[in-house]
């Protein structure tokens, strides 16, 4: 079994009386995509903001590589290799999706200086998730779906062991959806560990090799995909009314 790259262990967060996370333990090893579902308000993103560095964590640890990066800055964690993108994606304005990717090689453990080369990788990481074409398109007229691989591509530019994916999928259609999930196979390939955040349980379940879930701050249930979707504890708490299609 591939060794632990993220451990998240028992970490609690709370926004004045508010506790989005009362002690939340998981782990992602090397090469593996996690999928991690849970209702609205669950704690997803605040997970994800927690393991990135944006938000403090109250209480517990996290680990990465081995090190304890719990009190490291975001930008620090990037260095080491952790990546992540975001819900609402928030590009560069007034800047070609190519210089999105670029500026995104700027960060990471391979911080690339040179505007050329980092021009040059832009292109081909653009060209790995079947965005070629968008490389010279200012952000702005980019589409969801375009702005969504974007922001893959701009996380792989930093060449990340680890990217934390925030629901990359919300608001596609059913086409768009299998393009950036063949996308994310395409990342995962290249060895690179996903912790990807999703609403689409059904995406999830066909993209993870393992799945948590999260309600009300706490782990509810974890595992393959088709053991945990079938636990009774899931299908109430969380897949309620929708579970027929899960
Ligand atoms: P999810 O991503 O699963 O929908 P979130 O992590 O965004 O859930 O939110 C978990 C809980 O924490 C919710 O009750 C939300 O309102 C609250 N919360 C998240 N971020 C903040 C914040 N910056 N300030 C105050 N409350 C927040
Ligand atoms: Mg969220």
């Amino acid at each position: 079994m591939a060794e632990a790259l993220l451990q998240i262990q028992h970490v609690q967060k709370s926004f004045g009386g508010v506790r989005a996370l009362k002690g939340v333990s998981l782990e992602v090893r090397e090469g593996e995509i996690v999928g991690l579902i849970g209702p609205n308000g669950s704690g997803k993103s605040t997970l994800i903001n927690v393991a990135a560095g944006y938000y403090r964590a109250d209480a517990g640890r996290l680990r990465f590589r081995g090190v304890d990066v719990t009190d490291l800055a975001p930008h620090r964690r990037a260095k080491m290799g952790l990546a992540r993108t975001y819900q609402h994606p928030r590009p560069f304005g007034s800047m070609t999706a190519g210089d999105n990717v670029a500026v995104g090689a700027l960060f990471g453990p391979e911080a690339q200086v040179a505007p050329e080369g980092a021009q040059e990788s832009a292109r081909q990481w653009l060209h790995l998730l079947g965005l070629g074409h968008a490389g010279p398109k200012d952000v702005h007229r980019l589409t969801l779906q375009e702005r969504r691989l974007l922001e893959l591509a701009r996380a792989l530019a930093s060449h990340p062991r680890i990217i934390l994916a925030d629901e990359v999928l919300a608001g596609l259609t059913v086409e768009e959806t299998e393009r950036v999930m063949d996308a994310v196979r395409r990342i995962q390939a290249m060895g690179v560990a996903l912790l990807v955040v999703e609403h689409n349980v059904k995406a999830v379940s066909a993209l993870a090799d393992r799945i948590v879930v999260l309600h009300e701050g706490t782990v509810l249930a974890e595992g393959i995909p088709e053991q945990v979707l079938r636990e009774e504890s899931v299908r109430t708490a969380y897949l309620g009314d929708h579970a027929g299609h899960a």
